[in-house]
């Protein structure tokens, strides 16, 4: 069977250009999307397809076990699959929050774990799509590229270089100077991306890029890309897929530029269509309330849009006050009734934090997703016996001076609920033996 795909555009859902060509906006400025052949598609069950999924998860057929390209058809049917640049991205374990989700009152708490990765965080999933096309494109002789560009709070760009340098691509990545973490950092650094770091924030950095990239020789791997769109989407059929082919009634996940949240909409959307699933989960999209556009729109019954400049946050990767995808974001959000929360500085760390101490190692975006999870619990608007699946996007490893500072009480305008500092002590017996003894009273 063969099955096609190509963009269109979001607004009008009409227009047809080839994955091959380059191009990102249609004509009247809109973003595009990949669309699918999908009554070709449907011509296989969805039990069918759910065998196909199955027989690939994590196994070594390459590329078929990444937990993307065993869902090659719905994403680039045609590429060769010698052309793919995968580095096994995706099948990240699904953690029971079981104690965290207690102590809030939930039976069925989950945290699926997207900065187990290759590059720690869940860019890897959207990349490999764009950058296997980029690689076919080159390999194929089809266009003249020769690098790839992004803007990027700090995970693109390490995602963007990492599959780059695997396939011998140029990357070129623009981030704010002094506003992605160190562990950001030295990711385009170490693989070899020419690394900007321009005076601005994240916003300014996208705009240049997209002038940059007017330039087609220069391939612009941003979300509004909808190439990355494509991988990312796969977290909504890689969930389904852990829960055996049963839906979870709540989804949290953290938004920036908003494409992510796209992307989780896209996944569901399609497996709706597909028969593989019968309804979509309620969506909470969670933001950092210093860079919160859309939560603003949203309680503004989502009229007048307004840009911001975003303020700084732990959560440094949502810094974003005018995000990219929003237009499809929202189309999504209305269409599924889907809620948008917010989480202030001092909520996001203390979450962080508390989830910690039940054994996950959270990074303040996935803090922002559970601070906004105990609102809407305390709210009653998610209730005890419901299944919950919080998307963790990054490694907390990532982010290891702002968790160092709140275990330190040294985050400004926070303060810490949950500290734990390192004690330091002489390397004497009884001072240590007290010490133990001290802590065996304290409470878990
Ligand atoms: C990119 C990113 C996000 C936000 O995703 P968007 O698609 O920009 O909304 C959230 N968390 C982390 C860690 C990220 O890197």
């Amino acid at each position: 069977m063969k099955y096609d795909a190509w963009f269109q555009d979001t607004e009008t859902q009409s227009g047809r250009w080839e994955l091959d060509e380059i191009v990102y906006r249609s004509p009247e400025g809109n973003l595009l999307e990949v669309c699918h052949d999908l009554e070709a598609l449907k011509q296989r069950s969805a039990a069918s397809w759910m065998q196909l999924w199955e027989s690939r998860y994590k196994r070594t057929l390459w590329p078929f076990g990444s937990g993307v390209w065993g869902k090659k058809e719905m994403i680039l049917p045609n590429i060769p699959d010698e052309h793919v640049v995968s580095l096994d991205e995706g099948g990240t374990n699904l953690f029971w929050a079981e104690r965290f989700g207690r102590q809030l009152g939930l039976d069925d708490l989950w945290v699926k774990q997207c900065g187990v990765s290759h590059t720690g965080s869940f860019k890897d999933l959207g990349m490999t799509v764009l950058v296997s096309q980029v690689n076919h494109i080159i390999k194929s002789g089809k266009q003249d590229i020769m690098g790839v560009a992004c803007a990027s709070t700090g995970d693109t760009s390490a995602a963007l270089a990492a599959y780059c340098a695997a396939a011998g691509i140029t990357s070129v990545v623009l981030i704010p100077s002094g506003k992605i973490t160190p562990g950001q950092l030295i990711q385009p650094m170490a693989n070899n991306a020419l690394t900007l770091a321009l005076d601005t924030d994240f916003d300014g950095c996208m705009r240049i890029v997209q002038e940059l990239t007017e330039d087609k020789k220069l391939y612009l791997a941003n979300s509004m890309n909808s190439l990355r769109i494509e991988g990312q989407k796969t977290i909504s059929y890689e969930i389904v897929q852990q829960f055996d082919w049963e839906l979870p009634d709540w989804i949290l996940i953290p938004g920036g530029n908003l494409g992510n949240v796209s992307a989780l909409y896209k996944g569901f959307e399609e497996m709706l269509e597909l028969g593989v699933i019968s309804r979509i989960p309620n969506v909470v999209c969670c933001q950092a309330e210093n860079a919160n556009p859309l939560y603003r729109f949203y309680k503004n019954d989502w009229k007048d849009f307004e840009a911001i400049t975003a303020q700084p946050t732990q959560a440094s990767a949502i810094r974003i006050g005018d995000p990219v995808s929003r237009s499809k974001a929202i189309r999504y959000l209305k269409r599924n009734g889907g809620i948008v929360e917010q989480a202030s500085e001092q909520e996001l760390a203390d979450a962080s934090a508390r989830a910690d101490r039940t054994g996950l190692f959270n990074c303040p975006h996935t803090g922002v997703a559970l601070a906004c999870l105990i609102k809407l619990t305390e709210r009653g608007e998610i209730k005890k016996n419901e299944r919950v699946v919080v998307i963790s996007t990054a490694h907390g490893l990532k982010f290891t001076e702002s968790k160092l500072q709140y275990h330190q009480n040294q985050i400004d305008g926070v303060k810490s609920t949950y500290p734990n500092e390192a004690v330091q002590l002489p390397p004497k017996r009884e001072a240590v033996y007290d010490a133990v003894m001290r802590h065996m009273d304290t409470k878990l």
